[in-house]
């Protein structure tokens, strides 16, 4: 599944080959994914619409078409591909805006979990799905004592950092690296942190994000960037997937284990069960 580097890195190689064209023509093969509003809406909408940016809040991907924004989730594995305008269509293929350069900005969904939500400007933070988004840890809007506040809860600390109303941004994969670069166990109920231990939390979850950014984001399994662009922060993954094999800082062996219904990678001496400072 993509995550904030991952989303981060389709943003930044989708953005200059979209940038300033203009929507002639939208065509949606999936109305399913278009959440909100009804398709002959949307397309209505967007139709002679420029884009003018992309953003990004957690795994969202905001792009700016004229005043509106389509939030779009990729959730497990959908991508954004650039073709011609006059390509056939692909099995995978969802939805297709014709683009004023002769080029068509395609969505492909295998699993078909992706969502796409047009709003305006307005109501763009106030309703669903931003509104309960919280803040991603590399973000200068990032406050750490309502992170600490949201903490408050009997979950296990790695359930509670995958929740993207506690901090946006992080999934599995980076979850576990977080863990393990703060030495917190996974199942640690989340209020047993101490403060000192939130703010290594907080600390790791900015370090290892911001790499991964600069890595292009973590390839593994089927999930590839859009426009083939792969990224290579796989090769500093330190406990995830790496089931059986050393850790990196001990040189015990990692464990995996099911927290929060997730495969999670962890190393039981690095990571001491009840460790509280
Ligand atoms: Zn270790």
């Amino acid at each position: 599944m993509p995550e904030l580097p991952e989303v981060e890195t389709v943003r930044r190689s989708l953005f200059p080959l979209i940038k300033n064209r203009t929507i002639e023509n939208v065509i949606v093969y999936f109305p399913r994914m278009i959440k909100e509003p009804d398709v002959e809406t949307f397309k209505r909408r967007v139709r002679g619409q420029t884009f003018k940016a992309i953003e990004r809040l957690g795994k969202h991907l905001l792009f700016k078409v004229g005043d509106l924004t389509m939030i779009v989730h990729l959730r497990m594995e959908g991508k954004f591909m650039i073709k011609a305008i006059d390509a056939p269509k692909d099995k995978h293929e969802h939805l297709r805006f014709n683009l004023s350069d002769g080029q068509a900005l395609c969505y492909y969904d295998v699993r078909k979990f992706g969502t796409l939500h047009l709003k305006e400007a307005n109501t763009l933070y106030t309703t669903k799905p931003l509104r309960h988004v919280a803040h991603e840890p590399i973000s200068e809007a990032f406050d750490f004592n309502a992170f600490a506040e949201k903490l408050k809860s009997d979950r296990p600390v790695k359930a509670a950092i995958l929740d993207q109303k506690v901090i946006s941004g992080i999934g599995n994969i980076y979850a576990d690296e977080i863990l393990f670069c703060a030495s917190i166990h996974p199942d640690t109920p989340a209020r047993e942190l101490s403060r000192a231990r939130i703010k290594k939390l907080a600390e790791c979850a900015k370090t290892i994000l911001n790499k991964a950014v600069e890595s292009g984001g973590t390839t593994i399994r089927t999930y590839k960037n859009a426009l083939g662009v792969d990224g290579m922060f796989q090769l500093h993954l330190n406990v995830h997937m790496r089931e059986g094999e050393a850790c990196k800082k001990c040189g015990r062996t990692l464990k995996k284990k099911k927290t929060a219904g997730r495969g999670t990678y962890f190393c039981p001496t690095c990571q001491k069960k009840g460790r509280k400072t």
